[in-house]
């Protein structure tokens, strides 16, 4: 009897140690480490070469309310280290199975924090070309606008052709120049822009003569020679983009230079969608814009363009507020100045960022107006409920603010819809 209890206790023994020593392979050792002083979670994985989502989101789940406020690392916990890929080949699946819903939408939290981050930073962009993809932020003044940046015409459609001495002269190689240097410049004073039409060879150029390619593209994808279909295509990305975008402020700009008769005079012309105050704003206020800073930087010039609807294909399509511009005429000399000269390319762009400038804070000021008046009526509205319950109660007061602060997020909700 007493001999098979010893037994019983070796065999268990045995079998302890036997799923111990098997389990140290299985498992390796986990590793602790604690954070520095402000160290954020990138900061600290990568400090122990544990880089990208993976090893984070892993570190999360491992670490799960050992983090202080927004995921901050705390400086007394010893957190666990997600095991080295190669350690454990199979390590991902299982984690992501287990996530609880919380947990992922803590995960996601974190990555959109990334990208958030990763934008940010970014103050850089690559279709600028090398000279100009730095970009140095001036001023804060469009945060939170989001354009939507398209130069007329690409890939296997020159636009308009005009000719100086032996050079030809291709619409969409000049809409294309000035449509960088707009984008680069409101991208300096902190909007969200899109870059619709893009050519990743060319970036922002200082010569004269631009060099004629069948290179752009609409966002990486090929543009179609058939007229309906490449205007498609570039609607088709704004309103995709424009569904996703944060905020309220949203506006399209169609960038032509365009040629008419040689001899006839051109001037910038605006245009905006048939039926929308908003469109006909922003059209306006860039005319206004342009007679302004000609009339101070070429007195007696003259000013003659003009603003006025017109039934587009591609303002009749693009969701966002749109202004669809002609900066001139490609065989007028006098109007290919403008285009030639790379300082004039970039006084249209300065121009019609200005415009875009004046327009955007124009509306801020509207819409601030507008939530102060619903937040006055609404508290008026609140006042005369509250007279009519006489001798209300604290509990009831608190109620009736709460409902009237519920009203004002509403409004504020509906708006940024519109
Ligand atoms: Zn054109």
């Amino acid at each position: 009897m007493r001999n098979a209890q010893t037994m019983r206790f070796y065999l268990k023994t045995i079998y302890i140690l036997l799923g111990l020593f098997l389990f140290s392979f299985t498992t390796p050792a986990q590793e602790r480490a604690t954070a520095q002083n402000g160290e954020g979670i990138d900061h600290f994985l990568q400090r122990h070469n544990r880089k990208g989502r993976e090893y984070k989101k892993a570190f999360l789940q491992l670490n799960k309310n050992k983090f202080g406020k927004d995921n901050s690392l705390l400086l007394d916990v010893k957190y666990k280290l997600p095991p080295l890929k190669g350690d454990t080949v199979e390590e991902e699946k299982p984690i992501n199975k287990k996530m609880s819903p919380q947990l992922l939408s803590e995960v996601k939290e974190e990555e959109e924090k990334d990208i958030k981050y990763e934008k940010s930073r970014k103050g850089f962009e690559p279709l600028f070309g090398k000279a100009y993809a730095r970009v140095q932020p001036s001023s804060q003044i469009l945060r939170g606008a989001c354009f939507y940046l398209v130069s007329g015409h690409g890939g296997p459609d020159p636009g308009a052709i005009g000719y100086l001495g032996n050079n030809e002269l291709h619409e969409d190689e000049y809409a294309y120049d000035i449509m960088l240097r707009l984008a680069r410049n409101l991208m300096s004073r902190g909007a969200i822009v899109h870059i619709i039409i893009q050519d990743a060879h060319d970036g922002i150029r200082d010569e004269q003569i631009l060099e004629n390619s069948k290179r752009e593209t609409c966002m990486g994808e090929a543009i179609p020679f058939n007229q309906v279909q490449r205007l498609e295509q570039r609607c088709t990305k704004i309103n995709g983009l424009n569904l996703r975008d944060p905020g309220s402020y949203h506006r399209a700009i169609f960038i032509h230079v365009d040629s008419r008769s040689e001899t006839e005079r051109t001037d910038v012309f605006f245009y905006h969608q048939d039926n929308n105050a908003k469109s006909q704003k922003l059209a306006e206020t860039m005319q206004n814009t342009f007679a302004q800073k000609y009339g101070a930087s070429q007195p007696g010039r003259g000013f003659t363009g003009t603003a006025s609807s017109r039934n587009l294909y591609v303002m009749r399509h693009s969701n966002p507020v749109s202004v669809f511009v002609e900066l001139g005429n490609l065989q007028n000399s006098e109007d290919q100045q403008r285009l030639i000269l790379s300082n004039n390319r970039q006084a249209l762009a300065n121009w019609l960022a200005e415009g875009f400038v004046i327009d955007h804070s124009q509306y801020a000021k509207q819409s601030k107006e507008k939530s102060t008046k619903s937040i006055k009526s609404s508290k008026k509205s609140t006042r005369k409920s509250e007279s009519k319950v006489t001798q209300s109660s604290k509990k009831q007061k608190k109620a009736s603010t709460k409902t009237t602060s519920k009203k004002k997020s509403a409004t504020n909700k509906e708006k940024q819809k519109k």
